[in-house]
């Protein structure tokens, strides 16, 4: 019996069955992370989650002997005062990772770019792949990417929600850092052209390097967003040995450990009054807080009262989002030691119902029996959907799903060294429908919300709400998206929940 104290029958169509400090909605990365912390600081926690599986779109999900990711296969955070670094060592967490020697491989016009963490070496990497005016470019990018991470870890109480979170903003920060806050309303495609690199193969990179990690392209994307997500492959990289769900399991374990519970089957269907949080099969909790970690567009069908309408407004802003279209493939093992690998297309090619023009594909470690039988591999293969609402209730959605498959397979075995179609044991596809599904998510929009000039920094949401006691984190949030994003949105979600520094 998941519940340990008596259930009392409060009202119609429910029964509360306790009180606890915070309800936590959703057991993505960002959710538990604020729902460890508030563990760890005593709080009675309970995390619903609505999926049989934790870890939302960071997890992994098991089919024929073999596991699959869901989504997330890249790591990194782990760098001192990143924010995976930060929780592991506030909440002792033990995770089995394996530091990658090369984060990273692009090939684009038949180069084979390997994106090599140290600085110095990808600068001379990029020189000799597009050139001298290169090292200009990277050296800003390289400082501003440090910077970014450096204050994020920093502001805890960022946005601002209040004249006093205001007021503390310059002590978080250094008078010498404000200069660098004029490339948040600079596009990355005016910064190219000022160090002269914005040449037609350079755009081609940085757009699809772009598109998987800050959501757009480099005319819409601020230098501020884009120097970190393009610095991404010089940071250390990490293989989750067993799978990306180990991460949403080390949380949970230490959730366990403080007292905390999850439930897994647990959608919450409706939260009304400060608050009843009703979860299917007419059980409810009482909760003094919630903190939500589903998107904001998920938050006006399950919020009652004034928060619904708040919320909608909220949601109305996020016009822009992406799907995505991913493969889960087995296959023997005829491939290489490198696990990342971006496909750009050539100039003239597009996938059929894909936005991106590559493809990123991860393979699981050579020796991971968790996850493949020896001999074999598993491969994670995903590309931007074109526009997700698009998937659903479609007459022609399985003949679009054959064809993006064909289309896939075919720069598999075109780009990817040793792969072969043959080997090919296993496969599954995933498409926005798919994800809403799994997720969830409205309209299975997944992989976080564009990071473009439209929205400038300052407009994000941020943890608060009107509500004192109701939170907000995960990656429709600040600071957005990707297991470290979220993960900072988590810290951040607590702090605002505990009014203090939860890593202290
Ligand atoms: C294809 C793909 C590849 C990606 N690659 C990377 C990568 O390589 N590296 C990286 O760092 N990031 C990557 N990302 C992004 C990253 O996975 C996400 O940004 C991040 O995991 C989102 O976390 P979240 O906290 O927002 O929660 P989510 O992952 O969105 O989880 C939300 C959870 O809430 C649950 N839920 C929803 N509604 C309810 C409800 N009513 N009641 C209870 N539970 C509910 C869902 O079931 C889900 O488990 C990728 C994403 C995708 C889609």
């Amino acid at each position: 019996m998941f519940f340990s104290s008596k259930p009392n029958v409060s009202s119609p169509g429910y029964v509360v069955m306790k009180t606890v400090d915070v309800a936590v909605v959703g057991s993505g990365v960002g959710a538990l992370t604020a729902a460890a912390l508030a563990a760890k600081a005593g709080m009675s926690v309970l995390v619903l989650e609505a999926n049989y599986l934790p870890g939302g779109c960071c997890s992994s999900y098991w089919r024929k002997g073999y596991v699959f990711e869901t989504g997330a296969t890249t790591l990194v955070g782990f760098d001192p005062g990143q924010p995976l670094a930060l929780v592991r060592d506030a909440l002792g967490l033990d995770l089995p990772l394996v530091k990658l020697d090369l984060p990273m491989t692009v090939y684009l016009d038949g180069l084979k770019i390997p994106r090599i963490q140290n600085p110095d070496e990808w600068t001379e990497t990029a020189v000799r792949v597009f050139g001298p005016q290169q090292r200009g470019f990277w050296k800003t990018a390289l400082k501003l990417s440090d910077f970014v991470w450096r204050v994020s870890g920093k502001n805890l109480r960022f946005p601002p929600a209040n004249f006093a979170d205001f007021v503390r903003l310059p002590f978080n920060n250094r008078p010498s850092d404000l200069p660098y806050l004029r490339y948040a309303f600079v596009s990355t495609r005016k910064v190219m052209q000022k160090f002269g690199v914005d040449d037609e193969k350079f755009l081609r990179f940085v757009n699809e390097q772009l598109l998987i990690s800050a959501q757009s392209v480099a005319d819409d994307t601020p230098f501020l967003f884009a120097a970190p997500a393009l610095c991404y492959t010089n940071y250390s990289n990490y293989y989750l040995k067993g799978g990306m769900i180990g991460l949403a399991a080390a949380l949970i374990a230490k959730i366990g450990e403080f007292g905390g519970e999850v439930r897994l089957r647990a959608p919450v269907k409706k939260i009304s009054g400060e608050f009843v949080v009703e979860i299917e099969k007419s059980e409810a909790v009482r909760a003094k807080n919630v903190v939500s970690g589903i998107p904001l567009w998920n938050l006006p069908g399950v919020v009652d009262g004034p928060l619904k309408a708040y919320f909608q407004r909220q949601a109305d802003k996020l016009r822009q989002y992406w799907g995505a279209l991913s493969w889960g493939i087995a296959v023997k093992d005829t491939l290489g030691d490198d696990l990342h690998h971006q496909i750009i297309l050539p100039k003239d090619r597009s996938l059929p119902h894909a936005r991106s023009r590559s493809l990123f594909v991860s393979l699981s470690m050579r020796g991971d029996k968790f996850r493949a039988p020896e001999g074999t591999r598993v491969l994670a293969v995903s590309t931007h959907a074109e526009n997700p609402v698009s998937w659903f209730n479609d007459p022609d959605y399985e003949r679009k799903k054959a064809e993006a498959t064909e289309a896939m397979y075919r720069v598999l075995e075109e780009s990817l060294p040793g792969f072969e179609r043959s080997s090919v044991w296993y496969e599954l596809s995933s498409t926005p429908k798919t994800w809403a599904d799994w997720t969830f998510r409205h309209e299975g929009s997944v992989g976080g919300l564009p990071q473009t000039l439209k929205r400038p920094i300052f407009s994000w949401h941020g943890a608060v709400t009107p509500h004192p006691r109701f939170f907000l984190c995960g990656d429709t949030v600040y600071p957005g998206q990707g297991a470290p994003g979220v993960t900072l949105s988590g810290i951040i979600a607590a702090c605002r929940l505990l009014k203090r520094n939860p890593l202290l």
